[in-house]
Parts: C-alpha cells; structure tokens; sequence
C-alpha cells in the first residue's frame, strides 16, 4: 500500500471550521491501494474547532509564504502564523510518513489546491493554492484535489 496524506476532513474526521467533516473517502481509497494518513493544518496550528472561518486575502497561500497576503478570520483577526505553522507542521507528518502524495481538500485556506475563496468573504472563489498545499507543493510534494 502507498502511504498517502490526505485532509482529515475528507477521511470522515470531524475538524473543519464548523466541526463537521466533508466526508470519508478512507475506505475507497484503501480499496485503490493508498493507505490514507489524516492531517488537518489548522488543527495542527493550534487553532480550535469549532473556528471562525477564514480566508486569504490579497493573494494566494503562495503570496501568503512570502509575506505578500495574510490570512484572516471574518471577522478581521489576522491568523497568517497560524497558517504557516499548520503548513510547516502537515510537511512534517509528510516526512515522518514517507508520503510523496497529498490529497487536500479543494477551496480551503490551508487546503485548497485549485481553487480558494476569493478573500472577500462573500461566497465568491478564484483560482489558487492555501497555504499548507503551496507549502507542500514547494517541498516536493505531488498535491491532488480532493473535494
Ligand atoms: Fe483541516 Fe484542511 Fe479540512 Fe480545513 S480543509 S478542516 S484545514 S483538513
């Protein structure tokens, strides 16, 4: 089996913003010989579920590691180290692991592979990476969208 990292929001774990999980995909992907290893970024980051919902604003989670956008909270709370330390911390487990692939939740903040909300906090989305997908991408990783 291929160890594999996957968004623990999509493997059935309940760590999302609103503390609820998007789904399980755990059992499918055993069945395609990938043996899913959970982590959350903005659990790792000491930040606490329930949390407010967040977003970039002002670029992407690539412009977020290079000081150019910052993460905040709906309501304004500035949460940019949060991100980068989930972000550095998701690449550890990768490491100790083994996993050269990450499956991450699409649209997410921290997550997002193709696509992130737009930063206006209005529902509206753009195309962009979160922070922990464009870290991993950066180290090397092989980042797949999960949805
Ligand atoms: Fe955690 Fe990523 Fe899922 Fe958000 S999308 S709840 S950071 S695993």
């Amino acid at each position: 089996m291929q160890v594999i990292v996957v968004s623990a929001c999509l493997l059935g774990i309940n760590c999302r913003y609103d503390g609820k999980a998007v789904k399980d995909m755990s059992e499918e992907l055993r069945k395609r010989g990938y043996l899913p290893v959970p982590v959350c970024p903005e659990q790792l980051s000491g930040l606490p579920t329930p949390r407010e919902c967040c977003e970039i604003v002002g670029g992407d989670g690539f412009d977020v590691l290079v000081g150019k956008a910052r993460v905040l909270t709906r309501s304004g709370r500035d949460v940019t180290s949060h991100f980068i330390r989930g972000a550095r911390e998701a690449y550890r487990v990768c490491r100790i692991v083994g996993a050269d692939l990450a499956i991450l939740k699409d649209l997410s903040p921290s997550c997002g592979v193709e696509r992130i909300y737009d930063g206006s906090f209005t529902g509206g989305k753009k195309r962009g990476s979160g922070v922990t997908a464009a870290y991993l991408k950066e180290k090397g990783i092989d980042v797949l969208a999960g949805f």
